[in-house]
């Protein structure tokens, strides 16, 4: 079969943009550019919409979702809680079974382990299955860099892929494109880049999938060299798993004779029995679906079948760093099944680009600031990012509670300055700007730790109350010109308390 592309010709290799751009604007700026598209809008409210509702149906079939729910999140904190430990077994699984473990400690070292055991087979370009840890280290860029074609196997990355766009969605990262736009790109930039899409294209979904299909058989069949990542790693056999809809990953994973997986170390759960509560959670949390239509799973090489080498490259890449946070670790627990992205109204009003970052929406307004620190504009941004209304907690299958997160990062970025990651080292700078806001925090402090002059400033503030302004003077002015101020009562709370219960408690 594979002689039917004997003689292919050699097309170029596809170019990346650098993501995120180096240097990319907070999230407000980014965002008031967003909502400004009123296609995009359109997109996206169209199809957060239609996979909410989806999932809401499939969750609501499980009768024991809350155990699942819980059982996740308990075994995502055992694992994290001991992570050490299990990564020890997992490099012991997997070298027993015939793979090769390698550790990286950042993107580069991630990037350079990739291209080198890619060049040591000799050959030019790789297959890849959808995968975000690569897109976190930029792989593809680095690749490129190197002379080596990295083909995007999944229909929507390989239309991101095509268009020369970057990602908007984790689990649908063209997400911000409709048909017309995907049938536009694909009679364009098929031909630059392989098998041209066939003669009269429209844009249903049945024909657009049929094109992807034949553009990409090619190369799969050609590939010798296939590049993954992993939803899950059982430590205790060394079994790596990638739960997808497509099929692509499935040839991917089979087809090439090397195969490099890099996987955050996040991604470890201990036993296959664990494995049980995810493969129930995941699929419907993402995709809706009762179960999963195609799980692949690979323990080192077989002589019989699949690659006949495989390399598993555990990624740290700020994970450790994040990890020691005892309030920001529960970030760690994300399966990426995108519920948290389907529901956050700020998401579907600025889509996915404003996030500057490989991760978007609610889970990528906690982990990036994470994982790559808080000393650029973007990332000291991304923790306000959000109206905290907690309908990302409310369908998070691991429930991460992530306006506690957010909370917590604000409060580092504003009292902490700004964290940057210096190789493994954080560093803290003196913090610039916010400088009204840390006012106001050292006089509330003052004020609590002296209750007499609390209970004087608020009898005052009770009987100067007509004469308050209803907006704020000077830099509050901006805030208050949006809100309502709350008005200030007649009567102090610890007054009316004295009087009506006649001193009981603690009010004093
Ligand atoms: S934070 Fe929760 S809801 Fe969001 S992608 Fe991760 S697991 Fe899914």
């Amino acid at each position: 079969m594979s002689g039917t592309f004997v003689g292919m010709p050699v097309f170029p290799p596809p170019t990346h943009p650098a993501f995120p751009p180096p240097t990319h604007p907070a999230f407000p700026a980014a965002a008031r550019n967003a909502v400004r598209d009123t296609t995009l809008r359109g997109n996206l409210r169209h199809a957060t919409h239609t996979i909410r509702a989806k999932r809401a149906n499939a969750v609501a079939e499980v009768s024991d979702w809350a155990e699942l729910r819980e059982a996740g999140k308990r075994i995502k904190d055992h694992t994290l809680r001991h992570l050490d430990r299990h990564l020890e077994q997992l490099e012991e699984s997997v070298t027993a079974a015939g793979g090769t473990v390698h550790w990286a400690v950042d993107a580069d070292e991630a990037n350079r382990i990739v291209t080198e055991l890619v060049k040591a087979t000799g050959e030019s370009e790789v297959v890849k299955v959808k995968s975000m840890a690569t897109q976190e280290t930029g792989l593809n860029e680095a690749l490129e860099a190197e002379g080596i074609a990295a083909y995007e196997t999944d229909l929507a990355e390989l239309i991101v892929q095509l268009g020369e766009d970057r990602p908007s969605h984790i689990l649908v990262p063209a997400i911000h494109r409709n048909r017309g736009e995907i049938r536009e790109i694909f009679a364009r930039e098929m031909s630059e880049w392989g098998r041209p899409a066939p003669e009269g294209l429209t844009d249903a979904p049945a024909e657009l999938a049929e094109a992807a299909r034949l553009h990409l058989r090619e190369k799969f069949l050609r590939a010798k060299v296939g590049v993954s990542g992993a939803n899950f790693m059982v430590a205790e056999t060394g079994t790596l798993v990638v739960v997808e809809s497509e099929g692509n990953g499935r040839m991917c994973l089979t087809l090439p004779e090397t195969l490099i997986s890099v996987v955050g170390i996040e991604k470890t759960v201990p036993t296959w029995r664990d494995l049980e509560v995810f493969l129930q959670t995941l699929p419907r949390s993402s995709t809706a679906e009762r179960m999963n239509p195609y799980t692949s799973m690979w323990t080192g090489t077989t002589d019989e079948d699949g690659p006949r080498n495989f390399h598993l490259v555990l990624l740290d890449n700020g994970r450790t760093d994040a990890l020691s946070d005892e309030v920001g670790r529960q970030a760690l627990r994300c399966i990426r099944c995108s519920a948290c992205l389907n529901v956050c109204p700020v998401y579907e009003r600025a889509g996915g680009h404003a996030y500057g970052s490989v991760y978007p929406g609610p889970i990528g307004a906690i982990l990036s600031p994470q994982l790559r620190g808080t000393g650029s504009e973007i990332d000291a941004s991304l923790p306000y990012a959000s109206s905290l209304c907690g309908a990302c907690y409310e369908v998070c299958p691991v429930a991460i509670d992530i306006p506690e997160v957010l909370v917590h990062l604000r409060e580092r970025v504003a009292q902490g300055g700004e964290v940057t990651r210096n190789g493994n080292k954080v560093v803290l700078k003196p913090a610039k700007g916010h400088a009204a806001e840390r006012a106001a925090m050292r006089a509330a402090r003052w004020a609590f730790a002296r209750p007499g002059a609390l209970r004087t400033g608020q009898r005052l503030a009770s009987r100067t109350r007509r004469l308050h302004p209803r907006t704020l003077p000077g830099p509050g002015r901006a805030w208050s010109g949006t809100r309502d101020l709350p008005p200030v009562p007649a009567e102090p709370f610890r007054d009316w308390w004295q009087r009506t219960q006649g001193g009981k408690g603690a009010a004093k």
